[in-house]
């Protein structure tokens, strides 16, 4: 388990370096540039690369949000929302990851963005309780 990165010491307006971020914020500079990959936003169009102290915030904040949520058995997570809501009518697809994972998809029943949430596939049959799941063939 990653431990919690806190920005307290971040600066909103300020611009970092990947050395200086990583300072700030307790951990290594190359971990700061592994962040590109997974959304955080660089300044990368000259050299060196800088962040903004507010992105560095947003990407850190939406990483610990989406760890630690935790979720009702009829939730799931919206990516508009950062938050766990239900499905507009109670209606989801499962799209299977392999043969004993997959993803619930569906509609938010707030912004009718896109929920997502990972499931066993042998939970199917409690979720099937509350939900009408449409199984998709394997994309
Ligand atoms: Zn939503």
């Amino acid at each position: 388990m990653a431990k919690r990165v806190s920005t307290r010491k971040i600066k909103k307006h300020r611009l970092y370096g990947y050395d200086e971020a990583g300072d700030a914020l307790g951990v290594t500079s190359h971990t700061v540039r592994s962040w590109r990959a997974s959304g955080l936003e660089v300044m990368a169009t000259n050299t060196p690369h800088y962040i903004l102290g507010a992105e560095l915030i947003r990407y850190i904040e939406d990483k610990q949000a989406t760890k630690s949520v935790k979720m009702a058995l009829d939730q799931m997570y919206c990516f508009k929302c950062k938050e766990p809501r239900k499905p507009l009518w109670a209606m989801v697809d499962y799209i299977p990851i392999n043969g004993t994972r997959g993803r619930l998809t569906g509609l938010c029943e707030t912004c009718e963005g896109g929920l997502q949430r990972f499931v066993g596939k042998g939970d199917l049959g409690r979720f099937g309780q509350i939900y009408e799941i449409t199984i998709k063939g394997v994309s």
